[in-house]
């Protein structure tokens, strides 16, 4: 009889269920554990709730910041002077049941995909059983389920897919209401009046731009030097500028310390009424106190992989509790696998998605290509965008890649004249000799659109003379990377010649 391969994923995020769909359509049998609903974090706290969230911000930036100057009326009888700063508003309330819905109905399509595919799907908290390896090789999987019961389950491979939950700080524990995890805001009815962002990093920037494009006062606090310190620093300047521009508050090397929430209570006259005013406190490191009605945290992430029983299996973590993998997603236990955030290789969604179809193709012995993160596309979802790809200006910077680039402003590009766009620019990195595109960074509205053809490029070990050679739409924002691979070739030249 032929053997047919059992495989257990913990964890049902884009790690866990892309896995589980690759495994089924090669043949395997497949559970996945899950405690909270199929989607994992991405789809039912972080990645799609942000977008959504900031599809909203992203129509009223649009229309807000461009409708005066591409002669657009506001149908608005309120007198000039007594007429708000901004002609439109938000029903913070609408747009979060909006947000919870599409996420909800993300994870039951996910979860519908999976179960037709043929695997099966077991509500509860995963771990690793003491049992260790079996005389056949193969790993205990226990479930604890919501029942209070506990499953046992056998595997030949097991992957561990548990993602992170947001860090918080002893001194500032979100209480759901004024103090904000992430994952928390979309409980909000109203719009916070004036938000403090605490952490600087791209959550912090999407939630920091989004909540201001919204209508709220935002303090972004950062205890850097700058915002996005992890991006191109070119594009982290641009996107400062326009956040300072259009009214927030950025506050660099600005560590938080503590936040508290303060309620004061006003009496009447008669000494009966109370009257309760709530608001927030926030400490920096140097003593300064700073005030608002909300503050979202976002200072890191913490791997999910305590209390699973991995290192007494054998899976070694780093010092932040990530799972140690190599680039076929393997741990160093035998049979166990992990994907995803859980082993910081890289935070996002599509990395562990790769991962976990990586891992399922290596166990399951079909053709693997080792994960190669110089291929990655990213972005940073504020407005402007931010895209990049491949090989950055760190990289360059610090002789991991030598490299010649071409940053062209978007400033002069005739689609962004008519459409009102001021801010961003393209960036390509080629090779000096050969000219082959190593990587990209994008600034633009819609800069993870724009963000493809210089993928294409770097995947594809396309020379600059390439990228040149095709085809663009005129008028459009993509004619610039064309133009940035012309610029390039030229300054290719001159650096060959010299
Ligand atoms: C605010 C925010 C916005 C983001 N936006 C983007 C974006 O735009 N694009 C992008 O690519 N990435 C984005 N990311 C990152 C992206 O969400 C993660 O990279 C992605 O979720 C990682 O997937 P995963 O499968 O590793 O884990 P997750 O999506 O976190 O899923 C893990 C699942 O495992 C479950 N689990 C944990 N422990 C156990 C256990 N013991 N037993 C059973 N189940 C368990 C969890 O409940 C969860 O359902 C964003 C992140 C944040 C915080």
């Amino acid at each position: 009889m032929e053997h047919v391969t059992r495989i257990v994923i913990i964890g049902g995020g884009p790690g866990g269920y892309e896995a589980a769909l690759v495994a089924a359509q090669l043949g395997a049998e497949v559970t996945v554990v899950d405690r909270d609903g199929l989607g994992g974090s991405a789809v039912l706290t972080d990645c799609v709730p942000s977008k959504t969230l900031i599809a909203t911000a992203e129509v009223m930036t649009t229309f807000d910041s461009s409708y005066e100057e591409l002669g657009i009326i506001v149908a608005d009888d309120t007198p000039p002077l007594e007429r708000a700063a901004r002609v439109v508003g938000v029903d913070l309330g609408k747009v979060n049941r909006r947000v919870k819905r599409l996420a909800i109905a993300q994870s039951h399509d996910i979860t519908q995909a999976v179960t037709r595919a043929g695997v099966t799907v077991l509500r509860g908290k995963g771990r690793l059983g003491p049992d260790g390896q079996g005389v056949d090789g193969s790993r205990e999987v226990l479930v604890d389920r919501e029942d209070g019961s506990t499953e046992a389950l056998r595997a030949d491979a097991v992957l561990i897919a548990t993602g992170v939950h947001p860090r918080e700080l002893p001194d500032a524990q979100p209480d759901g209401e004024r103090i904000l995890t992430w994952t928390q805001v979309y409980d909000l009815e109203e719009l916070p009046r004036e938000l403090i962002v605490v952490g600087s990093g791209v959550t912090g920037a999407e939630f920091a731009g989004a909540y201001q494009a919204l209508g709220s006062k935002v303090t972004l606090v950062s205890s850097r030097d700058r915002v996005l310190p992890g991006e191109d620093p070119d594009a982290a300047e641009v996107l400062e500028e326009v956040f300072r521009r259009r009214g927030m508050n950025v506050m660099g090397r600005s560590r938080a310390e503590t936040v508290k929430r303060v309620t004061a209570r006003t009496e009447g006259a008669d000494g009966s009424a109370a009257d309760e005013a709530d608001h927030v406190e926030v400490t920096l490191a140097d003593g300064r106190v700073i005030t608002g009605t909300h503050c979202l945290m976002a200072v890191g992430s913490i791997p999910n992989t305590a209390g699973m029983g991995l290192e007494e299996a054998g899976v070694k973590l780093n010092d932040w509790g990530q799972i140690k993998v190599d680039r076929v997603s393997r741990t160093t236990a035998p049979g166990v696998y992990a994907a995803g955030d859980c082993t910081g290789v890289f935070m996002l969604a599509s990395v562990a998605a790769m991962q976990g179809r990586i891992a399922m193709y290596h166990v399951l012995g079909d053709a693997v290509q080792p994960l190669n993160l110089k291929t990655v596309a990213s972005n940073v979802f504020t407005d402007p965008e931010i895209a990049t790809v491949g090989y950055t200006a760190a990289d360059v910077s610090c002789g991991t890649m030598d490299a010649v680039e071409v940053k062209l402003p978007l400033r002069g590009n005739p689609r962004a004249k008519m459409q009102g766009i001021r801010d961003g620019f393209v960036k390509l990195f080629c090779r000096p000799g050969t000219g082959i595109v190593v990587g990209g960074v994008v600034v633009s509205p819609r800069a993870s659109e724009l963000i493809h053809s210089i993928s294409l490029a770097v995947d594809n070990n396309l020379t600059v003379e390439q990228v040149a050679s095709a085809f663009t739409v005129y008028p459009s924002l993509s004619g610039s990377t064309a133009e940035a691979a012309r610029q390039l070739h030229i300054r290719k030249r001159e650096n060959t010649d010299s």
